[in-house]
């Protein structure tokens, strides 16, 4: 068979379709092209460069700037049987010796290297690589006009340069016009083609709760938890003491949580991602300083703790939830405290006018009344045309009503006052409060003063906050928050003009019940087997010393607890089983759900069989595979299972003997026990699975 794009994708990834323009962009650079990528996180980058490197007869050099990513990226891509290695700050000069090694005997398919690195070899070792493309991750840090910029990722030009014949790929998930313009400029693309995919994570349920007071949040943000125990999550901060006062609070009512934040030294950070990307810790409180490094496909929430500072980097940390497609929560919690403060810093720092708008669009999408996911998006250019039923606003739409009566008594309300005071007083003049500051202001003596008794605190605010978005008042921040009313708001007072106003949108509990059928009704799987299998899972990436995510992500483990495959063909059509994945784990993970239903293994009898005609025939190994459609594994796996029944097979014509000494010498090791995968990494993953099982099966039948 033709090893094309879409097999390799089955069989290596055990994935059946592409997403789409993944098929393009591959097929783009097979034919030697450059091109652009701009997907979001989660969007499945990796596959666009990986796939090509696995059809080219070279290697390819993956350019990152994420040392910490580039282990786990290396690590999965292993785990799928494909030659990988990294080289980067982290590894030692014997370490480095190897993968140059490797590299020159092309022993390696795809090799990551920092930028550093690069422009350090490249002129060395790389020279004699047999180089057939090139990527480039996260190239938005070629930029100086992005947030991100990497001066050594502008000498990538000089390298491109040296490789004129080899496609070239940039890949990043933010970029915008102008700074797509630079990036191509700046790494040297020839005619190179953009690529955008969707930014619509519609997995992701977008929620907002506004003007929650401290206590509340805290016990808002345990409940909600409470609720989802043993799952992943990561609340940001603003400052580095909120994250440890949260994440004090959430120990102390039993999670298991840590925070993170650049105050703490390498170490400990270290330390706080690899306990979270191995689930050693549910939740890290932290402050946006976390997460860049991080590919942690199994976050199933993101919560804000404050306002962001723009939806772009709200946008990309949002996105850190369900990379696996799964549903994932978020939540924002913002108060206009926030956004005081952050307006303040603005005006210190420089671009104080863009980063001034960029905050007041943020701030606009808080306090929206309409679908949030069509206002997230048109901000990054696309729009959709259908609600996304998917969001706070959408699954508890707000009402609106004539509010010009409403309007009007908080309007003479704020005239009474002189326009000197903020929301709070207005509010509890309009409530008629009995506060210390009512009385020294003598304020119950005006018209208004408890004219609004009826609505609640929360409702006021709201209203207020609507009619500053109308454009009927204005907070004036550098004077206290002090409202003052606009023209508009002077025609509302005097009758001239009429408004509306929404219901303020009802919190929580609603919504997290409509969310949770959501995510229920998304296919049954059985929790109890589910369980069982994340502790395989956990069990064996302990032993392994990987993430578990790497092993199976979590989508693939629920299609497993629903369709319950027993077979090697059942356990292939799940998502994310490749061959090499079911070769090494399959039995461990079919044992536990044959266990579940109460099945017996499979007899391979009659398969073996088929097999054995066709080996009598005088088939090789090989075409028995092709004619049978196996993998030539199992094709030995039945002639070593016939050999042991007595069959006359000659197995021994399929190793050398070399390979059955080296095999005797760690099966004895391991005191004879009939485990492939220990002797294989024992050896140093030289020797093949099935020359394994063909020497332990010869040398168990030596006496
Ligand atoms: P990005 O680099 O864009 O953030 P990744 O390449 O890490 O995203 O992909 C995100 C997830 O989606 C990974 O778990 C990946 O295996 C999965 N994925 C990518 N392409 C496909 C596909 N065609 N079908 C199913 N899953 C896919
Ligand atoms: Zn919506």
């Amino acid at each position: 068979m033709k090893t094309t794009a879409n097999t390799l994708l089955k069989k290596v990834y055990g994935y059946d379709n592409f997403r789409p323009l993944q098929e393009d962009i591959i097929n783009r650079t097979i034919a030697g092209k450059d091109s652009f990528v701009l997907m979001p996180t989660g969007g499945g980058k990796s596959i666009c460069f990986q796939i090509p490197a696995l059809l080219f007869d070279g290697i390819t050099i993956v350019v990152s700037p994420l040392i910490s990513l580039m282990k786990d990226q290396v690590q999965a891509l292993k785990a799928n049987g494909i030659k990988a290695d990294f080289f980067n700050s982290s590894i030692t000069p014997q370490e480095e010796n190897e993968v140059i090694e490797k590299a020159i005997k092309g022993d390696i398919q795809l090799l990551y290297l920092s930028p550093e690195k690069l422009i350090n070899v490249s002129s060395t070792w790389l020279k004699l690589l047999n180089i057939k493309l090139v990527a480039i991750d996260e190239a938005h840090c070629v930029s100086m006009w992005g947030h991100d910029f990497r001066p050594e990722y502008t000498q990538l030009k000089t390298f491109r340069r040296s490789l004129q014949n080899v496609p070239f790929m940039a890949l990043t998930a933010t970029a915008d016009k102008s700074a797509r313009k630079d990036i191509e400029a700046q790494l040297g693309l020839q005619n190179s083609k953009l690529f955008i995919s969707s930014f619509d994570r519609k997995n992701l349920s977008i929620e907002v709760r506004g003007q929650v007071p401290k206590k509340k949040k805290l016990q808002e943000i345990g409940n909600f938890i409470n609720q989802r125990k043993n799952e992943s999550g990561i609340i940001y901060c603003l400052s580095r003491k909120n994250t440890e006062e949260v994440a004090s609070y959430l120990k102390k009512e039993g999670h298991s949580v840590t925070f993170y934040h650049a105050g703490m030294n390498f170490e400990e950070r270290e330390q706080t991602q690899t306990d979270f990307i191995n689930d050693d810790v549910k939740i890290v409180v932290a402050t946006i300083a976390f997460g860049m490094g991080i590919d942690k496909s199994n976050v199933r929430y993101v919560i804000h703790y404050n306002l962001p500072k723009n939806l772009e980097g709200y946008y990309q940390e949002i996105g850190r939830a369900g990379r696996d497609g799964l549903p994932s929560e978020t939540i924002l919690y913002y108060n206009m405290r926030d956004f005081v403060l952050y307006s303040q810093f603005a005006d210190d720092g420089a671009n104080a006018t863009m980063q001034k708008e960029k905050l007041n669009r943020m701030l606009q999408f808080a306090e929206a009344k309409s679908c949030r996911r069509k206002i997230l998006l048109s901000y990054f250019g696309e729009h959709l045309t259908e609600n996304c039923n998917n969001c706070d606003v959408c699954l508890n739409p707000p009402k609106d009503f004539e509010g010009t009566v409403i309007a009007q008594k908080a309007l003479s309300g704020i005239v009474r006052m002189q326009e000197k005071d903020g929301i709070t007083m207005l509010i509890n003049v309009l409530r008629g409060s009995n506060n210390a500051d009512i009385h020294a202001k003598q304020y119950y003596t005006l018209k208004t003063y408890g004219v609004g008794r009826e609505v609640s605190f929360f409702n006021w605010r709201d209203y207020i906050i609507q009619m500053a978005n109308h454009g009927l008042i204005e907070i004036m921040y550098a004077e206290n928050s002090a409202l003052k009313i606009t023209p508009i708001g002077w025609q509302v007072l005097k009758g001239e003009k009429q408004i509306r106003l929404t219901t303020p949108i009802e919190k929580t509990e609603k919504n997290a019940e409509k969310k949770q059928l959501k995510i229920t009704s998304q296919g049954e799987t059985n929790t109890s087997l589910l369980a069982e299998l994340k502790k395989l899972r956990l069990s064996i990436a302990k032993e392994e010393k990987m993430p578990a995510y790497i092993i199976f992500n979590d989508k693939t483990l629920k299609q497993m607890a629903s369709e319950l495959p027993t077979t090697e063909n059942e356990f292939l059509s799940i998502s994310g089983v490749g061959t090499n994945k079911m070769e090494k784990y399959g039995d461990d993970f079919m044992a536990v759900i044959r266990k579940y239903k109460n099945v017996a293994k499979p007899r391979k009898q009659s398969t073996t069989l088929k097999t054995f005609e066709l080996y009598n025939k005088g088939l090789a190994p090989i075409a028995i595979a092709q004619e049978r459609n196996l993998s030539i594994t199992t094709v030995f796996s039945h002639l070593s299972q016939l050999y042991t029944e007595g069959k006359n097979i000659n197995l021994a014509q399929y190793v050398t003997k070399e390979i059955i000494e080296k095999v005797r010498v760690v099966f004895n090791q391991f005191n004879r026990k009939i485990e492939l995968k220990p002797i294989y990494e024992k050896l140093n993953e030289e020797i093949t699975y099935s020359e394994i099982r063909i020497s332990i099966t010869l040398i168990l039948k030596e006496n």
